[in-house]
């Protein structure tokens, strides 16, 4: 079957064999892509117009315990300026973002043991009882299920965890031998058991990814049916093992956003940060290609430099009110506008 047809397929029945995935992925040209992106654009427009939701991210803590090979955040990058903010240096954020429009907050950081469940659990509860229309995202790594539990309880809405890759061995190339697959697996799992809105996703080119196992992301993701995805480039950080590593193809990236969109139509897909990195209006072109949200950094002007996941990262040098405006600007641009509300999953 050509491209095409696989895209139409894929569309019509919501699946693909794992060859299939293997072929589009090693074979699509541009006017596939261009293909798909139409396709994607057109599932996205169906369900959400051209509304884009925004999430405004706070990035609370980039102390971390674990090692991932391609993070610039891990534990053994001692370049690394470390910072994590307070409860009430959180809430100020969440105020300022409320006042900006935003309805959902999403606090990430590195797997900081100085925030344990319990203290972040305390932290949701007073957001929620600050901003009860709001909803709540964490990404705050991995954690048991007790854990995710306490959470779900304090009112957390929404977790994203990506899945980073669906292949054992790949996964094992990437993180250190402290670090586990199944366990990553498992927490997505109980996550979802507990009602959290849930996302997974993945780096395109992290190092050493083959079609193979993109092929096998699809598939998991197609299995799973994560609430929302989050997918962007690799990007090198230069003090971390995957130094010199070549970052992930933009056209790939927006390849694959766009058949998740197919695959998924309901996902909420962001036009992530990495995007935007690796080539500028990177995110205007994810959201023509079928993402329908966007997540501006909330994150105090004083720390949003030292959350560097890898180089280079856009938006950091600017405060979070101009970050927005510009957002905006561009969103009007290419014909969309950033809506004030919680954009649920629903299908
Ligand atoms: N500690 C949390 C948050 C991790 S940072 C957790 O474990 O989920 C959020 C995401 O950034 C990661 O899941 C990873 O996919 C992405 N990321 C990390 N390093 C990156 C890099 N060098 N290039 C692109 N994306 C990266």
């Amino acid at each position: 079957m050509d491209n095409r047809s696989l895209i139409d397929r894929l569309k019509d029945t919501h699946s693909l064999e794992r060859e299939q995935w293997i072929q589009l992925i090693d074979t699509f040209t541009d006017a596939d892509r261009e293909y798909a992106a139409d396709t994607a654009r057109a599932v996205a427009q169906g369900i959400f117009g051209h509304d884009i939701y925004i999430r405004g991210i706070i990035e609370f803590s980039n102390i971390c315990r674990n090692d991932c090979l391609y993070c610039g955040i891990r534990r053994s990058n001692t370049s690394a300026e470390r910072y994590r903010l307070d409860e009430d240096e959180i809430i100020s954020c969440c105020d300022a973002g409320r006042r900006m429009g935003f309805m959902t907050f999403v606090l990430q950081c590195g797997e900081d043991g100085a925030y344990p469940a319990q203290r972040l659990a305390a932290l949701v509860q007073r957001i929620k009882e600050r901003h009860p229309d709001c909803a709540v995202t964490l990404s705050a790594g991995e954690m048991e299920y007790a854990d995710y539990k306490l959470l779900r309880e304090a009112g957390a809405d929404r977790y994203l965890l990506r899945h980073e890759t669906a292949s054992e061995e790949h996964y094992k190339r990437l993180h250190p031998a402290s670090m586990s697959f199944s366990h990553r697996m498992k927490c997505l799992e109980d996550l979802r058991e507990l009602g959290f809105q849930v996302g997974a996703g993945m780096m395109i080119g992290s190092p050493y990814q083959t079609s193979g196992d993109l092929a096998e992301d699809m598939l998991f993701l197609g299995r799973f049916r994560p609430h929302m995805i989050g997918i962007g480039p690799f990007i090198p950080h230069k003090d971390t093992p995957f130094a010199d590593m070549p970052a992930g193809s933009y056209e790939l990236t927006l390849f694959i956003l766009s058949l998740c969109r197919i695959m998924l139509p309901h996902v909420l897909l962001p036009a992530t940060t990495a995007l935007g990195t690796i080539r500028p209006g990177g995110r205007e072109q994810g959201v023509l290609a079928g993402a329908n949200v966007i997540m501006p950094n909330l994150s105090p002007d004083e720390v949003k430099k030292k959350y560097m996941l890898y180089d280079n990262k856009i938006c950091t040098d600017e405060s979070s009110d101009k970050c927005v405006r510009c957002i905006d600007l561009r969103l009007e641009r290419i014909g969309y506008r950033p809506v004030s509300a919680r954009g649920d999953y629903h299908v």
